[in-house]
């Protein structure tokens, strides 16, 4: 690990790499499989690796605020056999409070230092955040070597490329900034301006997205696509919803009534139960957990929701979403306009009441057969 967190200036990812054992069949199929994530054209795949082999290693200063080391965590254990290696090489991580073998006054020195490299323009960082920063009380709830976060933030935020907020606390507050937010926390992008960020939220986000993202700063220098809250459209497009593998069961009208009943036996749709799959969007469902092995709604939980903004105070957990008819369940046309109306704009109750209209329909056709 210490190794990794050499700078070693002017080393490319792939000279890393190489020092390490890695072989290029294996560097090979690691850009091959991180530019099909990046949703990138094969043809794509050698400006991937050209850019690992030739472009020199970028400098990273990661900051830790209010939070719980879960992004980190994450973030060390990608599942691809030489991921954690590239990851941690492929970066020159040179400040990062949990990881560095450094402590106290000498690895403050390196973050002021690589700031006033960046200051006389003969480098460039990335600033990695992870949590965010209380500002009450003047931001004493979270100091590093006797500065507040939040001016640490500011300071290394001012002349840093761009900025990439990982997870739900540096990219909405997440539960530090629940009600009644005790400390003032502010996600990252409310403490700093001017400065093109790239949210990477979820409690934590997926390793293979952090390792995605990392992959096309350095690949192509600028940000990716982002969506209208600022997270990269290659991971967070798609609604959980539309993916999930309990769907044929919700248009069906099956849903789990208590965790130990027969549906959660069959493992029948968790709307009922609190799942926030419909208006969740994350990767969840493409890339699930601990090496595609399973992810929550393949476990039989709801998703809670964690890569959407507020998602703490938007409970409570594990209550329906909304109170729209269900499909399955007695309800008139009349009935589903009514609470159409008073949902509007949550495309679930669009979905909910176009199948409760049809079955409406499918009745009255039914019942006019009879009378005929
Ligand atoms: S409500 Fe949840 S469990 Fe049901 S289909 Fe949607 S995402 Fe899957
Ligand atoms: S299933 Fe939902 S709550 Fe769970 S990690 Fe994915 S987005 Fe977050």
């Amino acid at each position: 690990m210490a190794d990794s967190l050499l700078s070693s200036p002017g080393l490319t990812t792939y000279d890393i790499l190489s020092r390490h054992g890695v072989s290029r069949r294996d560097f090979l199929s690691f850009c091959a499989i991180t530019a099909a994530s990046l949703g990138l054209e094969a043809q794509q795949v050698p400006a991937v690796v050209e850019a690992l082999e030739t472009k020199p290693r970028l400098p990273v200063i990661w900051l830790h605020g209010l939070e719980c080391t879960c992004c980190s965590e994450s973030f060390i254990r990608s599942s691809h056999p030489i991921a954690q290696d590239v990851v941690l090489n492929m970066i020159s991580l040179d400040y990062d409070d949990t990881l560095q073998a450094a402590a106290g006054h000498q690895v403050e020195q390196i973050r002021k230092d690589l700031i006033e490299q960046a200051k006389r323009g003969e480098t460039e960082y990335v600033l990695a955040v992870e949590g965010n920063a209380p500002t009450k009380d003047g931001g004493v709830y979270c100091t590093v070597a006797g500065e507040t976060f939040l001016d640490v933030l500011r300071e290394t935020a001012e002349h840093a490329k761009f900025v990439i907020a990982w997870g739900s606390c540096a990219c909405n507050g997440c539960v530090q900034a629940a009600a009644p937010n005790p400390t003032g926390a502010r996600p990252v992008h409310e403490c700093i301006t001017g400065k093109p960020i790239v949210k990477v939220p979820g409690c934590p986000p997926i390793a293979e997205v952090m390792t995605g993202v990392l992959t096309y700063v350095l690949t192509f220098g600028r940000l990716p696509e982002l969506d209208r809250v600022g997270r990269p459209k290659m991971f967070y497009k798609q609604r959980l919803h539309d993916k999930c593998l309990r769907r044929s069961f919700f248009d069906a009208g099956q849903f789990v009534e208590s965790w130990d009943d027969d549906g959660a036996r069959k493992g029948w749709c968790l709307y009922k139960m609190g799942c926030r799959g419909p208006t969740t969007y994350n990767s969840c469902a493409t890339f699930k957990w601990n090496g595609g092995v399973s992810w929550p709604i393949g476990s039989g939980h709801g998703c809670i929701g964690c890569s959407e903004e507020n998602f703490w105070d938007d409970g409570p957990f594990y209550s329906r979403l909304a109170k729209t008819p269900l499909p399955g369940i007695e309800a008139t046309p009349q009935k589903v306009g009514i609470a159409l109306t008073a949902a509007a704009g949550v495309g679930i109750a669009a979905h909910l009441a176009a199948l409760a209209i049809k079955r409406g329909r499918a009745a009255a056709t039914e019942n006019k057969a009879k009378e005929a």
